[in-house]
């Protein structure tokens, strides 16, 4: 998948709106990105989930570790395509944590799975969760990197599609300055 059809598919999916939008903390930002609208569709997901894993095969996984809630369904389409195992982690008392009897054992290739990486601060908390288990993380995947780079790893990192959504303060928004009107995402039904 070249990275004008998963462009487009995001667009014809509502998942990647451009305009003039103000984000649920209150930001604005000339984009809007929603990973869910694309998953939601299962072809388009497994085939996601094919291409993370025709990028990360060679790291020899025997697992997928993704951090609930964004990272489950791209995860256990990535463990389909490998072949391996899918399973998550979830935040309890704010930490993330296996639950529900996922096991991770000190044979486990782990690679980690997430929808979109922005800060990087939930893939490399979700690598903690899989090297307390006992595992060894070989890599981390998404589909979405919205870092600008700016996420380091010290295991192989992965993205299918690297997006840049500048975001505004309200008073320093440019498309504010130019009087163009701010929509809320979601705010209405997207055709597809
Ligand atoms: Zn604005």
């Amino acid at each position: 998948m070249t990275r004008d059809e998963l462009l487009d598919l995001y667009r014809r999916s509502g998942a990647l709106l451009e305009g003039h939008f103000r984000l649920t903390s209150g930001l604005h930002s000339t984009g809007y990105l929603q990973c869910a609208l694309v998953l939601q569709y299962p072809p388009h997901a497994e085939a996601l989930g094919r291409a993370i894993a025709d990028r990360t095969r060679e790291l020899r996984p025997t697992v997928v570790l993704s951090p609930a809630l964004g990272g489950v369904v791209i995860g256990h389409e990535v463990g389909r395509a490998l072949g391996v195992r899918a399973v998550f982690c979830e935040r309890q008392d704010g930490a993330l944590m296996l639950r529900r009897g996922f096991v991770i054992s000190e044979n486990d290739r782990v690679l980690v799975v997430e929808d979109v990486l922005t800060t990087g601060g939930s893939t490399r908390e979700t690598m903690q969760v899989a090297k307390a288990a006992g595992g060894q993380v070989v890599g981390a995947a998404s589909i979405v990197d919205r870092s600008s780079g700016s996420a380091q790893f010290d295991v192989p990192f992965a993205a299918l599609l690297e997006v840049v959504l500048p975001t505004y303060e309200p008073a320093a928004c440019p498309l504010c300055a130019q009087g163009l009107p701010v929509v809320k995402p979601g705010s209405r039904p997207v055709a597809v």
